[in-house]
């Protein structure tokens, strides 16, 4: 894997390979841009450009471009959120902990094998304030062989202290031709599985690279139904239905609060192309173009301003399961109740 993989963020790539290549590397960068469309596989690549001893950085041949794409060298450092003790799974944020164990602890040593040391601090928004400010003295006092790398969707969630103390990289959205030419390179599939995935995946790269499509396709087909539902006229929609659809997919598994987020995520990017295809067809592309018959009849008995206030419902019911942990299943009953509300809602 090669800078090429980056297909459509030639600023961003242009401007490593600079500082690679002059041997001006700065103390600290934050990728910032839309999911999906690079940031993580380019923080990887700088890694290994960083550590690389072959001639034309990165090579992908010499040993330290294989370790740090094999994620075992030891001087390229990817600072994990520490896991919750009672349920054993990552946390949602990264606090002082992991921040003070896994960076500062190391950040004035001497790389162990490498050239130089590479901290990457992936999804950087979920960083709390306390950790960011730990790391202040470190930005402000970088050692000559270290590298902090920032990625992050959300350049305005970090301190401003921060952000004025790195390089900043913006990396933008791209259009379907060039996820399609992308993701084909990657994964060497026909046509029209490349549109299916990026639909599924809602334009999200990294997502559709390591995306189960099935239980993708699975999960969409679950939220068309249940928004067919939800737009149905007073009168004909069947609630009892819509409840029992809701508890089902907050009672799967053992993972409620994950497979309720991934269906209001999927519920979210329907219901923004429903609204696309209501304001401007011709301008706007769904992403998820094979159902759009299905999209537009559901649009049609929502109505715009319904549709931007169901629009705000699921955003606020995502943050409730995902930040405020309330309880998925009635988190969701409320929200049928809630969207029911919405549907040709006028003014
Ligand atoms: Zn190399």
């Amino acid at each position: 894997m090669d800078w090429g993989i980056l297909q459509g963020q030639d600023a961003a790539v242009e401007s490593l390979r600079r500082d690679i290549s002059s041997g001006r590397v700065g103390g600290a960068y934050i990728f910032f841009g839309p999911e999906g469309v690079g940031k993580a596989t380019a923080a990887g690549l700088f890694a290994r450009a960083l550590e690389c001893e072959g001639e034309a950085p990165p090579c992908g041949a010499c040993p330290a471009c294989e370790k740090v794409g094999r994620g075992v060298h030891p001087d390229v450092i990817t600072v994990r959120p520490e896991k919750d003790k009672s349920t054993g799974q990552d946390r949602k944020t990264i606090g002082v902990g992991p921040i003070r164990e896994q960076v500062l602890q190391r950040a004035h040593q001497r790389p162990q094998e490498g050239r130089r040391l590479v901290f990457i601090v992936d999804n950087a928004h979920t960083v709390t304030l306390p950790a960011f400010n730990s790391l202040l003295k470190t930005l402000e006092e970088p050692s000559p062989d270290t590298v902090l790398i920032i990625v992050t969707p959300n350049l305005h969630a970090l301190p401003p202290t921060v952000v004025s103390r790195c390089r900043r990289l913006r990396f933008r959205s791209l259009n379907r031709a060039e996820q399609r030419e992308i993701l084909s390179a990657v994964l060497g599939e026909g046509e029209a599985d490349m549109d299916r995935l990026i639909s599924l995946s809602l334009g999200r790269l990294g997502q559709a690279f390591d995306a189960d499509s099935r239980a993708l396709a699975e999960q969409r087909e679950s939220a068309l139904e249940f928004l067919e539902g939800v737009s149905e006229p007073p009168g004909k929609a069947d609630e009892a239905a819509l409840l029992t659809m809701a508890a089902a997919v907050a009672g799967r598994g053992g993972s409620a609060r994950r497979d309720v987020l991934g269906f209001l995520e999927m519920i979210l990017g329907l219901l923004r192309d429903i609204l696309a295809l209501e304001v401007a067809p011709d301008v706007l592309e769904p992403w998820n173009a094979d159902v759009d018959k299905a999209l537009r009849a559901i649009g049609s008995r929502w109505g715009v301003s319904g549709l931007i206030q169901a629009l705000d419902r699921v955003r606020f019911a995502a943050r409730d399961v995902g930040e405020i942990n309330t309880n998925p299943s009635l988190t969701l009953e409320s929200l049928v109740i809630s969207l029911r509300g919405t549907v040709g809602a006028g003014g």
